[in-house]
Parts: C-alpha cells; sequence; structure tokens
C-alpha cells in the first residue's frame, strides 16, 4: 500500500505534481486503498501539515474523529462506483487540521486512472467565510422578518387595536408634510377620560378595559377616514385631524369627541357614564414637528382638567408658563416640610340633636412666607402626582395624634380626630407601620384617631384594601368613609369593610333648596348608612334649613360653616370643654 508514496505520477509528459501545483484549491490524490499518494502546497496551507506528513497516510488523518467511519464507507462505496459516476461534489464535511481544529470543506473527487490503478483526486476547498456568510445572511433575513412582526405590533395597541403612539408619529410627521406642502392647517387633540382610575379602581381592571374599549369606538366613529385615533397608552387618546379649514372646524370636532365619550358606555350590565378632557394644539401656530404638537395639546388638556374637566381647551403660550408655575409649586412644596410651613385646622363635627361636638376634622393649610394660608384643594394635588403626599400625609398623622394628645394632656374634654388618608399613602409602603408608630410615639388612644379614606380607596383591589382595613381596626382606629355618594362603590362591597362612619359629600348637602328640600340621593344615603350601622356625618352644613332637613332625616352628625369654620389650634381649643366638666 505504501508502495506508490511519494511516487510522481506521470501525466503525458507534464509531472502530476505541476497540475497540481497549478490550481489553487488544496488537491490530495488518494489511492484505492484511501492513501494520500500525492498533494499540494495548499495542502499543506490548509491542514498544516509538511507534506512529508501526510503522504503514505490515510486520506482520514484530515478527517475529524467523528466522521472517520462514515468517511471510510463512503470512499470505499465511491470507488466501487467510480464507473458509473465519474466525477461529482461530495456533501459538505469537515477538514481536520494538524492543530486539532476542524473547519468546513467542500470536497469534488475526480477519478483518474493510472497504471498504477485507479486514484481519486480530492479538491478541497475550506468554505469557512462562506459559512459565515451563509449565517450572517440567514441571520440578517431572520432578524428583518422579526423586526418586521415586531413593528407590524409595535404599531398597534393590543387593547383597542389604534394605532399606537409610534404610528400615530409616523402619520403626524407625514400629515405635516402634506399640510406644509398644500398650506392648510392640522390639529391635534390629547384626550384623557376623566376619572378614568375611579373605574379602573371601583370596578375592576376588566371593566375598565372594555370601557377604553368603547371609548376607542366612539372616538373612531366621530372622524373620517383620513383622521387618526391613537392611544397613548392608559385613557389617553391622541386624535389627529389631518386637514382643518378653521378653529370653528375643530371646535365643532371637539365638541362632537366629548359628546359621543359622555353618552353611556355599556359594559356587561352596567351603564357606565365618563366624561372627557381635551386638549388642542394646530400645525403651525401651535407646532413645527409632531413632538411639539402632541406636548402642546397635552398641556392644553392639563388646563382642560384644571378647568373643571368634560371641556376643551385650545394651547395658548402662556399654557407653559402654568407649567413652569407648577414645577416651582413642586419645589416649594418639597422644601414645605423642612421650613415648618404646614399646619393643620380643626373642624368641628357636631351631634345633630344634641349639638355636643363628637370629635374634630384635621385640615391641612400650607402657611407661605408671604403668600398667607393656602388651602389644600391648591397644593394636594401636586403633592399626590409628586409623591410628596406620602412624607406629607405622615407629618398630618403625626401633628394631628400630638395635638389630640396635647389637648388631652391640657386637661380638656379628649376629642376624637379625624385625618385625610388619599390612595397614595394608603397604599404606600410602611403606612400601617407609620401610622403604630405614630401612635406608640404620642401615647394617643387608638380610639380617638379616625381615618377619613375616600370611596376609591376602599373598592381599589378590594382583597388587599379589606386587610389593612381589618388591621386598621384590630388597633382600635375608627374608619370613615369621605366624600360619599361620590365614587362607585357598591353597596356589597361596603358591607365587606370594618366602617364606622360615611361622610355625605357636601354636593348632596348642597342641594338642600332653602325650603328644606333635599334631594333623594341624600335620604338614600343616610338610610342605607343607618342601615348598614353606621354614623351618617353630613359635610358642608350651611344654612339652618339645611339642618332642619337633616335632622329629620335622622342624619346623626354634620359638619359645616353652620357650626364652625376649620380653626386653627388654639381658637379650636378654646371650644373644648375641660374634661370631666
Ligand atoms: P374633605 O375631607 O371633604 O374636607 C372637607 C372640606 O370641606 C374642607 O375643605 C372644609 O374646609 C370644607 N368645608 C367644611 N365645611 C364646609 C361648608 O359648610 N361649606 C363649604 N363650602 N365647605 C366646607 P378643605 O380644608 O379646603 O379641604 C379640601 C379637601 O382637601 C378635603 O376634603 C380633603 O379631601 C383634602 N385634605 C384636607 N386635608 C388633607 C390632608 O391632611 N391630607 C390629605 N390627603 N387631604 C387633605
Ligand atoms: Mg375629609
Ligand atoms: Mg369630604
Amino acid at each position: 500500500m505504501a508502495e506508490t508514496t511519494g511516487r510522481e505520477t506521470d501525466l503525458a509528459g507534464i509531472s502530476a505534481r505541476d497540475v497540481l501545483e497549478a490550481a489553487p484549491d488544496a488537491l490530495v490524490v488518494v489511492n484505492d486503498a484511501g492513501v494520500i499518494v500525492q498533494l499540494n502546497a495548499p495542502t499543506e496551507q490548509l491542514f498544516g501539515y509538511e507534506r512529508g506528513e501526510l503522504l503514505g497516510r490515510p486520506i482520514e488523518t484530515l478527517v475529524p474523529l467523528r466522521y472517520r467511519a462514515a468517511h471510510g464507507v463512503q470512499r470505499a462505496a465511491y470507488h466501487q462506483d467510480l464507473r458509473r459516476r465519474p466525477m461529482g461534489a461530495s456533501p459538505e464535511l469537515f477538514g481536520l487540521r494538524k492543530d486539532g481544529t476542524e473547519f468546513p470543506v467542500e470536497i469534488s473527487l475526480s477519478p483518474l486512472a493510472t497504471k498504477g490503478g485507479p486514484l481519486v483526486i480530492a479538491a478541497i476547498r475550506d468554505i469557512s467565510a462562506r459559512k459565515r456568510d451563509e449565517a450572517e445572511r440567514h441571520h440578517l433575513l431572520r432578524e428583518r422578518l422579526l423586526s418586521a412582526e415586531i413593528s407590524r405590533l409595535a404599531r398597534k395597541d393590543a387593547l383597542t387595536g389604534l394605532p399606537n403612539r409610534t404610528l400615530l408619529h409616523d402619520r403626524l410627521s407625514g400629515a405635516i408634510r402634506s399640510a406644509h406642502r398644500h398650506g392648510h392647517e392640522l390639529a391635534v387633540l390629547f384626550l384623557d377620560v376623566d376619572r378614568f382610575k375611579d373605574v379602573n379602581d371601583s370596578l375592576g381592571h376588566a371593566v375598565g378595559d372594555r370601557l377604553l374599549e368603547s371609548v376607542a369606538t366612539r372616538l373612531t366613529a366621530c372622524v373620517s377616514d383620513t383622521d387618526t385615533v391613537s392611544r397613548q397608552g392608559g385613557d389617553e387618546f391622541v386624535i389627529l385631524l389631518s386637514e382643518v379649514r378653521d378653529r370653528a372646524d375643530v371646535r365643532g370636532a371637539a365638541a362632537k369627541i366629548i359628546a359621543a365619550v359622555t353618552s353611556p358606555h355599556r359594559v356587561g350590565t352596567r351603564q357606565l357614564h365618563v366624561t372627557a378632557s381635551i386638549g388642542i394644539a394646530i400645525y403651525p401656530g401651535d407646532g413645527g414637528d409632531s413632538e411639539t404638537l402632541i406636548k402642546n395639546a397635552d398641556i392644553a388638556m392639563y388646563y382642560a382638567k384644571d378647568h373643571g374637566r368634560d371641556n376643551f381647551q385650545f394651547f395658548t403660550e402662556d399654557m407653559n408658563a402654568r407649567i413652569v408655575e407648577r414645577h416651582a409649586l413642586e419645589g416649594s412644596l418639597r422644601r414645605a416640610l423642612d421650613r415648618r410651613e404646614f399646619v393643620l385646622y380643626y373642624q368641628p363635627q357636631i351631634d345633630l340633636e344634641t349639638g355636643v361636638m363628637t370629635g374634630a376634622e384635621a385640615l391641612l393649610r400650607w402657611r407661605r412666607p408671604d403668600r398667607g394660608l393656602m388651602p389644600p384643594g391648591m397644593f394636594v394635588p401636586v403633592a399626590e402626582d409628586s409623591g410628596l403626599i406620602v412624607p406629607i400625609g405622615q407629618w398630618v398623622l403625626g401633628e394631628a395624634c400630638r395635638q389630640a394628645r396635647e389637648w388631652q394632656d391640657a386637661g380638656l374634654e379628649p376629642v376624637p380626630v379625624a385625618v385625610n388618608i388619599c390612595a397614595i399613602e394608603f397604599r404606600s409602603n410602611g403606612f400601617l407601620d407609620g401610622v403604630r408608630r405614630i401612635l406608640a410615639d404620642t401615647g394617643l388612644d387608638p380610639r380617638l384617631l379616625e381615618l377619613e379614606l375616600t370611596e376609591s380607596v376602599l373598592m381599589e383591589s378590594v382583597g388587599a384594601s379589606a386587610g389593612v382595613l381589618r388591621e386598621l381596626k384590630a388597633m382600635g382606629l375608627r374608619l370613615a368613609v369621605d366624600d360619599f355618594g361620590t365614587g362607585y362603590s357598591s353597596l356589597s362591597y361596603l358591607t365587606q369593610f370594618p366602617i364606622d362612619a360615611l361622610k355625605v359629600d357636601q354636593s348632596f348637602v348642597r342641594e338642600i333648596s332653602s325650603e328644606g328640600e333635599g334631594s333623594p340621593i341624600i335620604t338614600a344615603v343616610i338610610s342605607m348608612g343607618r342601615s348598614l350601622n353606621h354614623r351618617v356625618i353630613a359635610e358642608g352644613v350651611e344654612t339652618q334649613a339645611q339642618l332642619a332637613f337633616l335632622q329629620a332625616q335622622h342624619c346623626e352628625e354634620g359638619q359645616g360653616f353652620h357650626f364652625s369654620r376649620p380653626l386653627d389650634a388654639d381658637r379650636f381649643a378654646a371650644l373644648l370643654a375641660p374634661a370631666g366638666a
């Protein structure tokens, strides 16, 4: 078998070696026993062997171990088949270098009949580069397909199927170019569903989602095919009116949209009533690009919210100034705690039958240097948005408890104090611990502390709320539902909570006429509270007629200017009788 090894094979006067060396590929000549009888320089380079190391060695030397058996069988079959298949390309294989590394190769085999017997010339080509290219192309193609799919998905809002902000951006940019070319205007309407959070919190996310779908359908029906209704996320929608003639046009569209959103939505067996606030920015006056237009429409939307919701506002430059003002307010609010600028006022709650004070509600005031006393309505929303309400709320709780204890220590009649807790505080980490710590620090009897929570706080994730409420109750605190009648709470939920009092919202009390005619709602709320065994406290009692009506309805307690305005701690203390008197 080693006989032919290293011998030059004669090819019509040209040395076979010459032919081999002229080829660009690695060429290996193998006899029918599979032994290498000739090879060229590219083979040495490719496999990293010296020529002498390969001559006389089996061809399998150049094949990775795991392919050797298969290779041997193939080679034998090839030799048998030689006459019927004189030439051919083998499947792609792997080559094995001297240093043990593998690389993909393509081998073409050609038979060569010689005096010494049949030989095979194997042309071996390193295809690593091609393989890499192919893999890369494959990868690129996959990436392209994937990103096309992602962007298709990423352009539609999953819940409503409306275009999302990405697609809106594209459409708006296109509409701006077209408006610019043709010299017309376009309008961007930023719409936010009013108090959507209340619906979500009190009726659950599933109902909230159905409501958003219904709103989306209404919005789409309001505009023409060339306009775009998109969902920004949450309860925010942006509507692009791609061509408008004048403001009256836009005003008409906005009014139509608000009317459409405001008519009742049927969700399952429920009828839901919501309103919407809209801010409007017009191209080119209010912005030359999509970001600016959307941002300014958003600012105008906030302005609409500030103006009682359920309305639309066109953007104006001075709205930006208001935003700046709001930022400044947040900044001062941040410093107000350290600077001890907050104070609590106390408003008595009165037993309507006996006229005796039953408790006091602590109401927050911000005493700003040079600006006087600021009511909570002017800064609590900013404190809520910025999260500052959590530390501020802790201060209120601590201060109210400290004050109640101080009055008691001064020998005054113990008076229960009620403290308002907003949703963000109630849900904040460590709320329960905070209450516990404050009670421990001040030594106030927990029965003298009442927490006022709104309906939406209670209804939100009923299970979790119920747990916290039960803990508070177990600590001995009293719990009241504030602004009762304005939310969406269902009676069946209310019965699940360990509540002591319902505070009827002032809006119902206000409806009691000077002739003493009340709305049926207030009558219903009072009798409901009684049937649930809760104290019922009417808020905002301002007149004798209101008082008379409430007394006739057997409402237990009242609070309002008719009895007393909220007072600072000193003036309030003057209302308290000495203990045991
Ligand atoms: P609320 O808890 O419903 O408080 C009752 C509000 O009605 C108080 O307004 C009170 O001054 C006002 N009021 C009382 N009697 C009458 C009346 O006869 N007529 C009229 N028109 N109003 C009356 P205030 O102090 O401006 O507080 C407004 C809201 O701010 C409170 O509503 C409460 O939701 C919130 N708030 C007040 N203090 C705090 C606090 O410490 N923390 C939190 N999170 N919110 C607070
Ligand atoms: Mg209150
Ligand atoms: Mg209230």
